[in-house]
């Protein structure tokens, strides 16, 4: 059993090269072992920026009056989804700003539902894998959310630190939502997903092996983490000055985080996000060569990307899907692994605690 200071010193690793590079052949190691050398894709359709939130780092909070909001229509996030089907991805990610009024519920439940029926097919007898990815509701509607479909939901935590989420947060967002949204989506049945971001001012390494501790007490099946990024349109762009100097140290910290999470939680689904290459153009390759065994190439058109930037520096806004695609895949054969075809690609340790689950997907 790893130790608070066993996953610090496994994080403090970064600062140093050989250590570093012991961390990530480690890491490596532990992945191939226990997930494989196979590599799941989740299209990434970022659907709406509309958000009720005013979280203080986050780029498409709702105080942000500069930048211009849409919502896809059903019909074009279906097209994707289909899309995404087509290529052979085997599961989606739908994602947007939080908004929990019932025209929203409604409008999701309905997305849900035509996708499920419309992807169905002899590769995909269950239809698309679905995870979701709107923020903190009801356990209702959770539930809705479920029976229209969705099977796997990430909602990350931020930080485990109360002090640290106090101050990133308006007043009224509470660390302990978050955990009760998080136990909500577990006894519903959900494979749920979770993750920090990396790099927050004043956040120290002790912190973030709490952060680890977290991800493996409550038992998690999936996380997505990335470095905090600033963006110049929010609160927390009085800190961008140190951000920026310390962007190298920030990628490291977060290829340790991958790593540690990898080592301490050996069976669960790693995303390489998309804020890893923002500061490095093959950081998510480097993620993979981390410990992580999941990317999400986005999906959503071009003309849209630029109105959904979390932080600044979001790369790929011109490149279409099937170039992302392509390009990941071109990287990823490079460093010997592969990507999985017309499977869900569910998280190994889920399927370890229920391995009688009655809806234990045909596809996974
Ligand atoms: N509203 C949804 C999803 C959109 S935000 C939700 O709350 O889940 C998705 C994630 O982007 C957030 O959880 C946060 O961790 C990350 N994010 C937001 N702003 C960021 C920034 N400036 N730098 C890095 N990550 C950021």
């Amino acid at each position: 059993m790893h130790t608070l200071d066993d996953i610090k010193d496994l994080l403090q690793s970064c600062e140093n090269e050989d250590d570093f590079a012991r961390l990530q052949a480690r890491a490596l190691e532990t992945t191939l072992q226990h997930v494989g050398p196979e590599i799941h894709f989740r299209g990434l359709i970022e659907f709406s920026n509309v958000c009720s939130r005013d979280c203080f780092y986050c780029g498409i909070r709702k105080s942000n009056k500069k930048i211009q909001r849409y919502s896809l229509s059903q019909e074009e996030i279906v097209e994707l989804a289909k899309w995404s089907a087509q290529e052979g991805y085997g599961s989606i990610a739908l994602q947007s700003g939080e908004r929990c009024d019932p025209v929203f519920v409604d409008f999701v439940i309905e997305v849900l539902r035509q996708i499920k029926s419309e992807t169905r097919s002899e590769l995909l007898p269950d239809g698309l894998g679905i995870t979701l990815c709107v923020g903190e509701q009801t356990k209702e509607t959770y539930q809705r959310f479920f029976d229209a479909g969705a099977h796997r939901y990430l909602l990350r935590i931020e930080t485990t630190s109360p002090s640290l989420f106090a101050q990133i947060h308006p007043t009224e967002q509470h660390l302990h939502t978050r955990l009760r949204s998080l136990e909500f989506l577990k006894e519903i049945g959900y494979q749920v997903g979770t993750g920090v971001m990396i790099g927050l001012p004043g956040q120290t390494y002790e912190d973030l092996a709490r952060d680890v501790l977290f991800f493996r007490d409550i038992d998690i099946d999936m996380i997505g983490m990335g470095p905090y990024l600033s963006h110049h349109d929010t609160p927390m762009s009085r800190y961008a000055e140190e951000n920026n100097r310390n962007r190298l140290l920030i990628f490291r910290k977060s290829l340790a985080m991958i790593a540690a999470t990898r080592i301490v939680c050996p069976k669960i689904n790693i995303a390489a996000t998309t804020a890893l290459q923002t500061i490095d153009p093959a950081g998510r390759i480097d993620g993979l060569r981390f410990g992580a065994n999941v990317l999400m190439p986005q999906t959503t058109p071009p003309g849209f990307r630029r109105n959904y930037l979390l932080y600044e520096g979001k790369p790929g806004l011109d490149e279409n899907a099937l170039e992302t695609r392509l390009n990941l895949e071109r990287q990823i054969e490079s460093i010997g692994r592969y990507v999985s075809k017309n499977k869900w690609g569910d998280s190994l340790r889920f399927h370890e605690k229920h391995p009688q689950s009655p809806d234990s997907p045909s596809g996974k």
